[in-house]
């Protein structure tokens, strides 16, 4: 129903309407096809209007890709039908632009039998007042041109002709457009308002009045205004726009708020232009209430979310974070905004934020980043980022989950896999599965090698097959499968394993597999027997150890290093001091020890060798302490001691052994005196026979002469009876003589001794030992006879030599006489020759000979090898030769063995030097 002021209104209003960046259009609110769509389209989108319906799905395919979802949640939502609903959607222009339009919709029912129509108004966000300025002014720079140019008015007025023709055309299009306007204007979309330049409303349609709470009586009554209206935190920005108007007709399109009649607020946008006739302004306002409500609960969740949003530039930097960041990260908003957010990645991870940033700056959103991102605390949290990036803004929408805990555990699951993987790889372990039926499941671990087997090799096998001759084992099976759990040690195959058997139940108790964990102790129990065996071996060796220290003559002390403290003394320790061996913790306890030095100082600690042993890690040898005894007697005990290393060569022990020595050190000294007492006897005797065989020397030359005198008187009367019977009487008394002679004058030459020397004056002169010999050897004939020997001489030739003949002859006379009383009816064999320029005298007998032991003791002074009752002799002859021969300069030796026989060798230089005597 259109009354005149109606149509007035009408056309005013879609006069007024096409100011605005505003797109009206109807559709089947079923299959979104196109019926009408208000011209401006074309200027605000830039599509030629015949696109919008010929196009199929043409607001499908122009509402941004990102914003359809709720686009078709807007326009299809036919539950809200008859009820306003509102979004905000990004359609794209003719250039691919993306523009934000308010977008008001409303599905209206046409009864039975007609499609509901759904009816959307856009009202563009962000309007671009220069292009109406500009159309502005080339309408007015036509007027100018047509009043001043007359030579062309013709054509002009044909062409305004054409122009009128096509504008009336377009207006009756228009009025057919006009009426469906009407439609939407009096829908409750939009709040129009016609108002006065005070401000006054003079008209406004009804959705106007519902946003501002007045009713239609004040509205006539003139009590509306918009300055009343307005708040006056928004009066400024309120007058800006209405010089906004003044000045250029126009104002931009802003967000305010109304004080609605009943005192409450209400938040709307508006936009106004000057119409010209009458001078009006036209407003245009839409309530934002649920915008507002919808942007609040937005900035709510962005507040409140318990994940981190952000809104950041292609720049690099944060330009939004919401409060999630700091509460998980540390940082304020202003310090992630300070810094290029890849600073807060960790330098591993920052190459993949890089590439992520450089694929977002392309537009690609792509799959998704988990980084590790700083924390104030020094730490780092593992963070999953979604990010879309937006071209046209520039800007990039994120969203970040702290993956932290999610991130460890799932470290931890491989780690604590890894491990596992380890120990089932490198122990001597076999992990078994066995279903309800005994088939192995799982078969792993490295402790199959031993068995032969490969992991999984026999899987699907029934165990109770393979072990079917092992009863030990397959009663263990059976017990496992029956639900019990425990543990076995299990023999097979030559290996002994330690067996745990974990049986998994059902809710209902019935085992529905086992699992088995075997372990190879073969290594084990082989080395725990030979521990055994080694530690029994060690107490057996230590036993006897004790047994021995126990046992030895000697006392032993065994102590810890560096301590002191006593660790063993043996019993002879205390037999030794005959006193209890105190038990000394510690090295100043050895005080208790009763020793002393010789000079009567007892020892100190430290002095003792145990201590210096261990301290100095030197053995002490042979240390005599004098001790005073548990019973007052005193004693002499040696101490040795030597420290005791460890494999590493630390002294961890000290050892020290003590010999009582009193006895032997009583012994020395008794036989020391001994020694003093004999050689005063010795000396004693040396003086009694030098006497002795004076004091013989003297009666026995005399005796001699006489004798000889005796013997010359028998010879002159050798027909006496008296001669007769003297001859032989003198004969053995001139042999006893002599005999006593030669026994005296060893006695003498003995006596003679000075500085363990036989004192000898030699004379040397040039003789031939050969001669010398032969003539000795002549002198022996009768005793030689008279033993029943025989002289064998062997001297082929003379060696001659510088030498003291008659001391020479006592060495031969000597030996002759030895062969001669030793080996009595034996042949004895003299040589004399000259071997390598040196003379020498052998003489063989084949007597008693010599034993071994006593070859050198015959040498020394009085010595013998024979019983007195047998053989008589004072043991000097061999020793008077000797020092003879040595004092010419020459040798004499021996060899001889028991009942072989002796041979005696003189081996003498040719020419002696003339005074060895001594
Ligand atoms: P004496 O003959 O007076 O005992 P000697 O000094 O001549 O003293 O000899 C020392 C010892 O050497 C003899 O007692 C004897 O035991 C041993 N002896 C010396 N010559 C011989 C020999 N020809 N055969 C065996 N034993 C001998």
């Amino acid at each position: 129903m259109m009354t005149a002021e109606a149509s007035t209104e009408e056309y005013g209003l879609s006069d007024w309407a096409r100011q605005f960046d505003v797109i009206v259009w109807t559709a089947d609110a079923v299959t979104l096809q196109l019926r009408h769509v208000s011209p401006t389209a074309a200027g605000i989108l830039g599509h030629p209007l015949e696109q919008w319906w010929t196009e199929e799905d043409f607001l499908a395919r122009h509402v941004h890709p990102e914003d359809l979802e709720d686009a078709l949640a807007l326009f299809l939502d036919r539950a809200r039908r008859r009820t306003e609903r509102s979004g905000v959607l990004r359609f794209l222009d003719a250039n691919g632009r993306a523009l934000p339009f308010l977008t008001k919709v409303l599905t209206l029912e046409h009864g039975e039998g007609h499609a509901p129509e759904l009816r959307c108004l856009m009202v563009r966000l962000e309007r671009n007042t220069r292009a109406s300025q500009e159309s502005e002014h080339s309408h007015s720079h036509l007027r100018a041109t047509l009043e001043s140019t007359t030579a062309e008015r013709d054509a002009l007025l044909r062409k305004e002709q054409e122009a009128r023709e096509r504008a009336e055309a377009l207006a009756r299009r228009l009025a057919a457009g006009e009426s469906r306007f009407r439609g939407i204007f009096e829908s409750p979309l939009i709040g129009l308002v016609l108002s006065d330049n005070h401000g006054r409303v003079l008209h406004a349609n009804d959705a106007f009045l519902r946003i501002v709470g007045y009713s239609r009586e004040d509205l006539e009554a003139g009590r509306i205004n918009f300055m009343d209206m307005t708040p006056p935190e928004f009066h400024a920005v309120t007058r800006r726009a209405m010089e906004e108007i003044e000045a250029r007709g126009v104002a931009s399109t802003f967000e305010k708020e109304y004080v609605r009649k009943d005192g409450c607020r209400v938040p709307v946008m508006l936009g106004s232009v000057r119409l010209p006739d009458p001078d009006e302004n036209a407003t245009f306002v839409l309530d934002l209430t649920e915008r507002k409500e919808a942007e609040a609960e937005r900035e709510r969740f962005f507040r409140l979310a318990p994940d981190m949003f952000c809104i950041a530039g292609m720049d690099g930097f944060f330009k939004r974070v919401n409060p999630a960041f700091t509460r998980i990260l540390g940082w304020s908003e202003e310090e992630l905004r300070a810094r290029p957010f890849l600073d807060f990645i960790h330098p591993e991870d920052r190459g993949r934020g890089e590439e992520q940033l450089e694929s977002l700056r392309r537009g690609n959103a792509g799959p998704g980043l988990t980084v590790r991102v700083s924390c104030t605390d020094g730490g780092w949290k593992w963070l999953h980022w979604a990010a879309v990036p937006v071209r046209e803004t520039g800007l990039i929408y994120a969203s970040a989950r702290d993956v932290t805990q999610q991130r460890k555990a799932e470290e931890r699951l491989v780690l604590a896999e890894q491990r596992l993987r380890t120990v089932i790889n490198s122990g001597p372990l076999v992990l078994s599965v066995l279903d309800a039926a005994g088939r192995f499941v799982v078969s792993e671990g490295k402790g199959l090698q031993g068995l032969g087997l490969s992991p999984g090799q026999v899987v699907g096998r029934s165990a109770l097959d393979m072990y079917a001759s092992e009863p030990a084992v397959m009663e263990c099976l059976r017990r496992g499968l029956q639900g019990e759990s425990f543990s076995s040690i299990v023999r097979s195959a030559g290996l002994t394993f330690e067996v745990f058997y974990q049986p998994v139940l059902n809710e209902a108790g019935r085992v529905t597999s086992l699992s088995i964990a075997s372990l190879d102790v073969t290594e084990r129990v082989r080395v725990e027997a030979e521990r055994e065996e080694l530690i029994r071996q060690l107490m057996h060796e230590r036993s006897i150890l004790q047994a021995v220290l126990q046992q030895l003559p000697h006392s032993v002390y065994i102590a810890e290093a560096p301590s002191g403290k006593l660790y063993l003394a043996n019993a002879q320790a205390e037999a030794q001091i005959r006193g209890p061996a105190q038990p000394a913790r510690n090295m100043e306890e050895y005080r208790a020890y009763p020793g002393f030095h010789a000079d009567g100082r007892p020892y100190e600690p430290h002095e003792w060798p145990l201590p210096r042993a261990m301290a100095s890690g030197v053995p002490v040898m042979a240390e005599a302490v004098h001790v005073i005894r548990g019973d007052g007697s005193r004693g002499i005990i040696e101490y040795s001691a030597t420290p005791v290393r460890d494999a590493r060569g630390r002294i961890t022990h000290g050892v020290v052994v003590g010999v009582d020595v009193t006895a032997r050190m009583e012994a020395e000294r008794e036989r020391e005196r001994l020694l003093d007492e004999l050689k005063l006897a010795v000396s004693a005797r040396d003086e009694f026979l030098g006497i002795a065989s004076h004091e013989l020397k003297t009666p026995l030359t005399p005796l001699a002469l006489k004798l000889e005198a005796l013997a010359r008187a028998a010879g002159a009367e050798p027909e006496s009876p008296l001669a007769r019977r003297l001859a032989s009487h003198v004969e053995v008394m001139r042999r006893q003589v002599k005999r006593l002679a030669g026994l005296v004058n060893d006695l003498l030459n003995v006596s003679n001794i000075r500085g363990g020397r036989l004192a000898l004056t030699l004379e040397p002169r040039q003789c031939d030992l050969a001669a010398l010999v032969r003539d000795v050897a002549g002198r022996f004939d009768t005793e030689v006879k008279r033993a029943g020997c025989e002289v064998r001489l062997h001297a082929p030739a003379p060696v001659q030599g510088v030498w003291d003949s008659s001391r020479l002859e006592q060495v031969v006379t000597n030996l002759l006489a030895n062969a001669v009383k030793y080996g009595p009816g034996h042949p004895v064999m003299v040589s004399v020759e000259a071997v390598d320029g040196r003379a020498r005298l052998t003489v063989r007998d084949r007597g008693i000979g010599i034993a071994p032991e006593n070859l050198q003791r015959i040498w020394g002074k009085f010595e013998r090898a024979v019983s007195e009752r047998h053989y008589g002799g004072l043991g000097l002859g061999l020793y008077i030769s000797r020092q003879i021969v040595e004092a010419l300069g020459g040798t004499v030796r021996v060899e001889s063995a028991l009942g072989q026989g002796a041979t005696f060798i003189v081996e003498l230089p040719l020419r002696s030097d003339a005074a060895r005597s001594a």
